[in-house]
């Protein structure tokens, strides 16, 4: 075992994590649940989420027999809504291809939609005590900085360099462990702003705090400048009810239900599809636009809200749509603008009354 394994799981027996919901009476399914959720989401927030996915499917099965509606729903708020999609494909992979039992070799873990290397790599090791290694965001930092990796892990030999060093310094033997401290360690001590070397078990061997430059590791991704978009959300409103339709699988919120949305200013067209005729209109005003960033561009987002005087019968060409009842929501997942908009309404429709 090298001394950075050792100094790492010696941390851990005091300091590691051991009480997490998905660390109790283990399981593959609670672990690979954990760590789809766990992808570009901290602890805290996934914990509600877990515990309320395996109260409403508490096997893999069940998730594999429910309606994606239902999983999306159940989803809404955690972001990244293809990790959802995905999540939901796997489980029926598991169920239909392994009766119900997750496979045990990495290759077939890996095959599984939404699991990489790293994540299967975790669950087989967690749930198995494989001895396999992992590099998830927060290995990858601490390792960058203890052996002074230098450039963007998202550059392919970047990357190689740091699997080459999470595969010399992980144990045969208690990979459980050490993996989880590993997690904790850039989770509670190698922070991404202010690491907190005094506290460190690897102090003395990080290069990175020799050199004092703890910060350029791992190295930044060179940057961009994010592209600017503009839509338009129609929010059709009658009677405490708004109209929503399901948006295509693919693409951005695959799956969720949303507002009509139109790319000009002019949205007689998009009320003329629905046959929302200017007689049925009570009221039709603009609401405080705002911007939602996605990882590639700004989406700059103005609602319109639509008041209509009747609920006009709204069938659309090929797409599944509902009328949300505000106080009696549809369990449907919502993608996170739609959703801070429906919650912000009833304030904006008492303003003006
Ligand atoms: S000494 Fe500091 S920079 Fe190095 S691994 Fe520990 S916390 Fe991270």
């Amino acid at each position: 075992m090298t001394p950075f394994a050792n100094a790492i799981l010696a941390w851990y027996e005091e300091f590691g994590r051991k009480h997490l919901p998905w660390q109790q009476d283990k399981t593959a399914y609670k672990v690979w649940l954990s760590e789809i959720m766990l992808q570009q989401t901290q602890v805290t927030t996934v914990i509600p989420y877990f515990e309320r996915f395996l109260q409403h499917f508490p096997t893999v099965t069940a998730l594999a027999e429910a309606d994606q509606d239902e999983v999306l729903h159940l989803w809404t708020g955690l972001g990244y809504y293809a990790r959802a999609r995905n999540l939901h494909k796997a489980a029926k992979i598991v169920a239909e291809q392994y009766q119900g039992e997750f496979p045990l070799t990495i290759e077939e873990m890996n095959a599984l939609p939404g699991v990489g290397r790293s994540t299967a790599a975790a669950i087989l090791s967690s749930v198995y005590k494989q001895p396999h290694a992992i590099l998830d965001g927060n290995v990858k930092r601490t390792l960058a900085r203890s052996f002074a990796v230098e450039g963007w892990p998202g550059k392919k030999q970047v990357e190689n360099r740091l699997w080459e060093l999470a595969e010399e310094h992980t144990p045969a033997t208690e990979t459980d462990k050490y993996n989880q401290a590993m997690m904790d360690m850039g989770a509670m001590v190698c922070t991404r702003s202010k690491p907190k070397c005094s506290l460190c078990p690897v102090e003395a061997l990080c290069e990175a705090n020799k050199l004092g430059r703890q910060l350029d590791f791992p190295g930044k991704k060179p940057k961009k400048e994010k592209p600017v978009k503009e839509t338009w959300f129609i929010l059709l409103y009658h009677d405490n009810q708004i109209w929503l339709e399901q948006r295509p699988q693919s693409g951005i919120w695959g799956g969720l239900f949303c507002f009509p949305e139109h790319n000009a200013a002019d949205i007689t067209a998009q009320l003329d599809q629905r046959s929302v005729q200017e007689s049925h209109i009570e009221e039709l005003r603009p609401l405080i636009a705002f911007r939602h960033t996605f990882s590639h561009y700004h989406l700059d987002i103005t609602p319109v809200l639509v008041k209509l005087k009747q609920t006009p019968d709204l069938v659309m060409d090929g797409s599944k749509g509902l009328w949300y009842n505000l106080s009696v929501p549809e369990k449907v997942g919502l993608a996170a603008p739609v959703k801070q908009l429906i919650d912000s309404l009833p304030s904006e429709l008492n303003e003006h009354n």
